[in-house]
């Protein structure tokens, strides 16, 4: 490791902190910049070579970029009043979503009125209102996520939409084991949109709501190192270290803190705030495994494409009943073609069927050419696999990260982020506002 880099810091000269944060993705980033404001001397300490967490990038021999999924932000998030020099390395964006849906078609996400309401026919559309009408009578009691989607939208039109499908996809695991609590808290989109005003309003073709009042930003093009060499020039200056490569290795309990042995040495900090997966930091603080918690592989697939891609959304979802990906992202619709060919990235979540790149591009290949999508020259670029994606909310995966947190506590150690928290967070910006929260600073 060289101890020259900005990035570094040399261990021997500061070995005292106030308080260390472990892992620099946006939670890490967020905390460290919250505690300099607090006064507090931090290091910020890392296993991966770079910032940003999650936020992975990988650029071709030929020059196509691309990540493993999370590159759409906003101009209104809080992540910028912590790192305003973020904002002008952003680009603009105009993003449209599609899905595939079961009939075969690239329709409206998240659901069509027209395409999977109407298109039913007239026996469709009673069997549609009549599971409906049974759901509302009859389903009240509640138990898991399918419970939840059923009640609002009725057993006939989740099948038929493949949001049940997509639904399994998504957390990896079946409707009925998925967590209530998750479902309410995020896919609340699903009650807003099978509200009844909602539905005439769509039959009417009037308008949902208004346009976004932000402005939709991606990542730049040449990945996300730019993006966070700002943000750690700024803590930097703010008098924040960092150590990356770090190769932690143990956390112990000392009398008026804790002592973290890294690859390079040891350091000493009075407070411990980690964002790293809740498993890795039982093991380096030798604390037994609460219980399992588990975490979504993902396996991120990226193509270049000269030909008839057959869609012109740039984002689309795999709702139908077959096919391991999940959704597939057109960087060229963003940044432009590179050696005249499209490039995105497709999404498959591991699991039983699909569990490495190959299977995955099989998959992929099969899938969409039975649904008469990429019709031309398709060239897998690359990969990247993601482990601890997301975490997996089967039903009581909530309760039993609070009770490993808890512990984490009682030994002194604050553990929060997606990683950390066992949080499904979908945004930076929702990373953002909870680290806030968490750390009692705006
Ligand atoms: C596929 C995908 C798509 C997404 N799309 C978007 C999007 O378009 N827009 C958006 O705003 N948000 C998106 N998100 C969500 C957003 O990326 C997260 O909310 C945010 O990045 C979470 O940051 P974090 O710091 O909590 O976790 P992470 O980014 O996972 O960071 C955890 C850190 O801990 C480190 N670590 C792990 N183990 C150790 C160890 N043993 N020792 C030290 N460090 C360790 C890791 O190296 C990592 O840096 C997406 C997320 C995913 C997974």
């Amino acid at each position: 490791m060289d101890d020259a880099s900005p990035q570094v810091v040399p261990i021997s000269k500061f070995p005292h902190f106030d308080a260390v944060v472990l892992g620099a993705g946006i939670s890490g980033l967020v905390a460290a910049s919250v505690l300099a404001k607090q006064g507090e001397r931090t290091l910020v300490i890392d296993d991966y070579e770079h910032v940003g967490g999650n936020h992975m990038d990988w650029t071709s021999r030929d020059g196509y970029t691309f990540d493993v999924g999370s590159l759409i932000f906003q101009d209104d998030s809080p992540l910028l009043r912590h790192f305003p020099e973020l904002l002008p390395h952003y680009l603009p964006i105009a993003p449209t979503w599609g899905r595939l849906n079961p009939q075969r078609k690239i329709t409206e996400y998240p659901i069509s009125v027209r395409d999977d309401i109407l298109a039913a026919g007239p026996i469709g559309l009673m069997r549609i209102s009549f599971s409906v009408l049974y759901a509302r009578l009859f389903c009240k009691k509640m138990g898991n996520a399918r419970d939840f989607a059923r009640y609002w939208i009725g057993d006939y039109l989740l099948r038929r939409s493949g949001l049940e499908t997509y639904m399994k996809r998504f957390y990896g695991i079946a409707p009925e084991k998925i967590d209530l609590d998750l479902a309410r808290k995020r896919m609340g989109w699903i009650s807003e949109h099978a509200s009844i005003g909602t539905l005439i309003k769509k039959l009417m073709r009037s308008r949902m709501a208004a346009g976004p009042a932000n402005r939709q930003l991606a990542r730049p093009r040449q990945g996300f190192a730019i993006l966070y060499d700002a943000a750690v020039e700024r803590l930097t200056s703010a008098g924040v270290s960092l150590r990356l490569s770090a190769g932690t290795r143990k956390i112990e309990r000392t009398n008026d803190g804790f002592e973290i042995t890294l690859d390079g040495g040891v350091v000493l900090t009075r407070r411990v705030i980690s964002t790293i997966p809740i498993p890795a930091l039982e093991r380096l603080c030798g604390l037994p495994a609460q219980t399992a918690l588990n975490t979504i592989t993902l396996i991120s697939l990226y193509f270049s494409f000269a030909g008839e891609r057959g869609f012109s959304q740039s984002i689309i979802y795999n709702f139908s009943h077959d096919g391991a990906w999940k959704r597939l992202t057109v960087y060229s619709d963003f940044y432009g073609r590179v050696n005249g060919r499209e490039y995105f990235a497709v999404e498959v979540i591991a699991g039983d069927h699909v569990s490495s790149v190959d299977q995955g591009e099989e998959d992929f290949r099969r899938h969409t050419q039975a649904n008469g999508l990429f019709n031309g020259d398709l060239v897998l670029e690359g990969s990247q696999v993601l482990e601890s994606a997301y975490p997996i909310y089967s039903k009581g995966a909530a309760q039993h990260a609070a009770q490993a947190i808890e512990a984490l506590r009682a030994f002194g150690i604050e553990s929060i982020g997606r990683q950390g928290g066992f949080n499904y967070q979908p945004t930076a910006r929702v990373s953002t506002i909870e680290v806030e929260a968490a750390l009692g600073k705006n």
